[in-house]
């Protein structure tokens, strides 16, 4: 939803009509026109059906087609929820018989989770029932499960049947193609389905941009046919792959077996012997040898043909290789900033804390509170903070943090890792992900955390500002 919100405002209000069902589509050589529920009718140069698994524009072109039901049901969940190893680890997965479990750090303090249970597809809950229904299926899991069950709201659950749908050679016809799943619903277990829409949004971009200028160097209409021709064939490929990938993730998630024995009924007895199943030990060669050269791929792709792009990326690098624009990426964020105490150091005593894009108020930190202004200092009382430390100000929707000459100084650690020292009376500019620490002893250390407010979240808004002390 963040990522959507970002794009959203990046395109541009005017340009996106929600409640528009798309029901047929007239492509008659020059022009395609969509053919709305209501009546409504638009016209442009080309149609993408980018509708996702149970696409009308794909079932308009082709025909209709079942999509393959993986046998499972999957409960996912978000959570304002900080795991106490998070710094190390982001990614977890938990496996067990007919079931498992995924979690994940999806940033600004959050977790995600998938639920996964092995049913019949078409199965329901009765309302506010899905969280005790997790809780009796999970139930003797370990505490990393049950904890981030407990931590979400019943409202933040969702539930559905995966399916996925094999990627057909034929990803559209004259002026009208596919993109997404409407064209290729992988299985989530590799985390790509998306992943894949966006490089066929960026793969579409760049071949009606070529053909563009073509068309422009040689004064002749734009051949946009040809451009979606291509955009499939360079497409085609590697989704195959992937697709196939993502099933064999599943499978490996769905058989797992710790010991010899486990899900063969009267043969069960054998787990007690705790002999490894051999599809374990398999499995632990494959992930040690083929996973690192198998996801290096995945995730960087054929990026040899995207200019100025590394095969792989981290996160670190978002910032200053993936954006030109810095500030226009933070705009288009447009969270609400945050300093939140890192786990490092002895920092248990302090609370996150809000920072208001207001220039006419400064943030003053310091070892005591300022009894003039206390809404507006932040008070850290530990030995090494000068009584007048540092300020926070905002200016033109950026935050910077000025040292007042404090005796054991003011630190930012980069997104890049580069620690230094805020100079003394001069403002610096701060960023998302940094961390700032007052003096040196890991005693005052916060993260800047930028945090997106999501729709669910609106009712807890209330209930979440009281347990974050306002600093200004
Ligand atoms: C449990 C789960 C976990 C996942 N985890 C990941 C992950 O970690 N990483 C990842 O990359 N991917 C993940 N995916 C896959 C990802 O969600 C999808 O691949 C992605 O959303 C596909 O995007 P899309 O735009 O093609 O389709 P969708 O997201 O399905 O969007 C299609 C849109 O079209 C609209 N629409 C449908 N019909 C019409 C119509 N007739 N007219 C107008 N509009 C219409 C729909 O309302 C919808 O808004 C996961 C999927 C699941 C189910």
């Amino acid at each position: 939803m963040t990522l959507q919100q970002i794009l959203a405002r990046a395109v541009g209000d005017d340009a996106i009509l929600n409640g528009s069902h798309v029901v047929d589509f007239i492509d008659d050589g020059s022009k395609v026109t969509a053919i709305l529920e209501d009546g409504r009718r638009f016209e442009g140069d080309l149609l993408v059906g980018a509708d996702g698994i149970w696409s009308k524009v794909r079932k308009t072109l082709f025909g209709h087609s079942e999509a393959t039901f993986s046998g499972y049901t999957c409960y996912t969940g978000i959570a304002d929820f900080v795991p106490p190893d998070i710094d190390t680890v982001g990614y977890r997965v938990f496996l067990g018989h007919k079931q498992y479990f995924v979690s994940s750090d999806v940033g600004a303090g959050k977790m995600q989770w998938y639920a996964f249970h092995k049913e019949e597809a078409g199965g329901t809950d009765p309302e506010n029932g899905k969280k005790k229904r997790l809780l009796e299926i999970f139930s003797g899991w370990c505490e990393n499960v049950i904890d981030l069950i407990n931590a979400t709201e019943e409202e933040a659950i969702l539930r559905r049947d995966i399916y996925d749908r094999p990627p057909t050679m034929n990803w559209g016809k004259g002026r009208v193609t596919l993109l997404g799943d409407s064209v290729h619903a992988m299985q989530p277990n590799l985390g790509q389905g998306g992943c894949m829409a966006i490089e066929d949004g960026y793969q579409l971009a760049v071949e009606l941009e070529n053909a563009w200028q073509e068309s422009v160097k040689s004064g002749t209409p734009m051949d946009i046919v040809s451009s979606l021709k291509r955009y499939e064939k360079e497409r085609r490929l590697r989704v195959a792959i992937i697709h196939g990938l993502a099933r064999m993730a599943a499978i490996m998630a769905t058989t797992y077996r710790p010991y010899l024995g486990v899900g063969l009924g009267p043969l069960s007895f054998l787990t007690k012997l705790r002999i490894p199943h051999p599809g374990r030990v398999g499995g632990r060669f494959f992930i040690m040898i083929g996973m690192p050269a198998m996801l290096s791929w995945v995730l960087g792709g054929n990026s040899s043909k995207l200019k100025g792009r590394p095969l792989s990326c981290r996160l670190s690098d978002k910032l200053s290789r993936w954006f030109e624009d810095d500030d226009a990426l933070e705009e288009a964020m447009g969270g609400e900033w945050y300093l939140f105490p890192t786990s490092e150091g002895n920092s248990n005593s302090l609370q996150p804390v809000r920072l208001i894009r207001d220039e006419q108020r400064a943030i003053s930190v310091g070892s005591r509170s300022d009894p003039s202004d206390s809404a507006s200092s932040l008070a850290l009382p530990m030995p090494q903070i000068s009584e007048r430390h540092a300020t926070i100000t905002c200016k033109n929707k950026a935050f910077y943090l000025t040292d007042l000459g404090s005796e054991h100084g003011t630190w930012i650690t980069d997104n890049e890792g580069r620690r230094y020292r805020v100079p003394p009376n001069f403002p610096v500019r701060f960023r998302p992900s940094d961390v700032i620490e007052f003096g040196t002893d890991q005693k005052a250390m916060f993260r800047v955390k930028v945090l997106n407010t999501l729709p669910y979240e609106s009712a807890r808004r209330g209930k979440q500002q009281q347990q974050i002390l306002q600093a200004a």
